[in-house]
């Protein structure tokens, strides 16, 4: 580090920081700024600087509001030519055609699959998401449709391994290193992954949720809208009055019992399938045991 420490040893200095900033986790910086009264210190210095990077200097509200501004601006106008090409390169990598214009992608619906194969969820997930791109192109090809696709945005260290996990995937990949794989995890501020967001036939982003909404919803969620995701809700809100209000479970030696989103249940993560979920859900609470209605 080019910057100051505070000594090793003095251990009440720390103990006091710590406490007067309330430090949950690390790492966390704090940036304090000159003339500006008690209170106002900006807490969540390692986001700012991981979204912004330099540009979040001087972490003032004014150039923080300005930031805000610019991004806001920028997801409005988003097209995917400025997401997935850039002056280098104008095509993604397919298998059949190796070089995919990504010109031809306009007016699809597009998912962007951010994953790696060192990423144990990733691999759990991908052959899912290979059989319900499947199911959702032969859906369309009926309809003579194809307005469908999605790509491949690796996190993978090596080619070697770049190379066998996209070979599982019958879908487009931007290259390995590609310098708008950064860019792209950023601008949708991915945390973790594997993480699917679905962009609109416009080129605007429709949902970052598209792995929740595969999980929950497999196929039937194309094309991932609002108004599709809204029909969905209620059709499962339906089928839930069905369902009994308890269920012994193999995988758990307590009753289940059945909960809603407004009704002791939430956001979860499968013990079955290892899944996120939200909404309906069978529950043993005093064991923190949760699984999907159809993990039952
Ligand atoms: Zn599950
Ligand atoms: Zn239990």
């Amino acid at each position: 580090m080019p910057w100051l420490a505070v000594p090793f040893s003095d251990l009440e200095t720390k103990r006091s920081l710590n406490r007067r900033f309330d430090i949950e986790g690390i790492p966390s910086l704090i940036v304090l700024q000159p003339n500006i009264k008690e209170g106002t210190a900006i807490r969540d210095g390692v986001d700012l600087i991981y979204r912004y990077g330099i540009q979040a200097y001087p972490f003032t509200e004014e150039r923080l509001q300005e930031l805000l501004e610019k991004e806001r601006d920028k997801h409005k106008n988003q097209t995917l030519k400025d997401l997935l090409a850039n002056r280098e390169r104008d095509f993604l990598l397919g298998h059949s055609t190796l070089k995919v214009p990504v010109s031809s992608l306009t007016g699809k619906t597009v998912g962007l699959f951010f994953s790696a194969q060192w990423c144990l969820p990733g691999v759990k997930f991908t052959p899912k998401l290979v059989s319900i791109y499947g199911k959702i192109k032969q859906e369309l090809a009926v309809k003579g449709d194809e307005h469908f696709e999605i790509v491949f945005v690796s996190s993978d260290c090596d080619q070697t391994t770049f190379d066998s996990y996209f070979q599982t995937m019958p879908w487009l990949a931007l290259p390995l290193g590609d310098l708008a794989i950064k860019d792209l995890a950023k601008y949708f501020d991915i945390r973790g992954i594997p993480s699917l967001v679905i962009l609109g036939p416009d080129g605007k982003t429709v949902t970052k949720q598209g792995r929740n909404l595969v999980n929950l919803y497999q196929e039937n969620a194309y094309p991932f809208t609002e108004a599709r995701i809204g029909l969905l809700e209620r059709l499962v809100d339906e089928e839930a009055q069905n369902l009994p209000k308890s269920v012994n479970h193999t995988g758990h030696r307590h009753e289940l019992v059945l909960v809603s989103e407004g009704n002791g249940g939430g956001p979860f993560i499968c013990c079955d399938c290892d899944e996120q979920g939200s909404g309906w859900a069978y529950q043993c609470i005093e064991c923190g045991y949760e699984v999907h209605t159809k993990c039952v």
